[in-house]
């Protein structure tokens, strides 16, 4: 085998971490988030500027995972997976639509909850399920929020707790 020049590597060399390795895992991570990041989703988690609510971790993101009903069926829970495992035993579910994990707040109280989106429909073209977020406290539906990915923030979004309009979004957790 031809010998290669390597010699960053030997052992006992005094600059040996010095010079940037073109190659190095830092460089290898850049590219690999950002090819992940738009198919598995993100996680990050919100604080309040204002005062001192920091959220659980909140997920967000739609890619592979949501392409085949039965892996939305898989993320889903509660009354919101059992009506779809119905549907789908019946055959009913024609198309669907998922902006996978989604973040939705009450107008009223401002609390949130973060379930994944999903909408079906039946072969005539009609709406038969939506996700929805039901605040108990306020009767009312939440709110999706949309997030804004360029900026890192989702607009509009008020503290559960202090009710401001002063949230950071900490952004950079990759879950699968
Ligand atoms: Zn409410
Ligand atoms: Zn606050």
């Amino acid at each position: 085998m031809e010998k290669r020049p390597t010699l960053r590597f030997l052992a006992g060399r005094e600059d040996a971490g010095s010079t940037p390795d073109p190659a190095a895992p830092k460089q290898f991570n850049e590219i690999s988030s950002k090819l992940i990041i738009p198919f598995m989703g993100q996680s990050y988690l919100i604080g309040c500027q204002k005062c001192d609510f920091k959220s659980k971790e909140i997920k967000t993101g739609v890619g592979f995972l949501f392409g085949n009903i039965n892996d939305i069926v898989y993320v889903l829970k509660g009354t919101d997976k059992k009506k779809v495992q119905i549907l789908n035993h019946q055959k009913q579910i024609h198309t669907h639509y998922s902006r996978g994990y989604s973040l939705y707040q009450c107008s009223k109280c401002h609390s949130l909850e973060n379930k994944c989106h999903l909408t079906l429909y039946n072969q005539q073209g009609d709406l038969i399920f939506q996700t929805e977020s039901y605040c108990r406290s306020c009767q009312k539906e939440r709110e999706y929020m949309p997030e804004d990915t360029d900026n890192e923030t989702i607009p509009d979004l008020c503290c559960p707790k202090c009710h401001q309009q002063d949230l950071r979004v900490l952004l950079g957790i990759l879950w699968d």
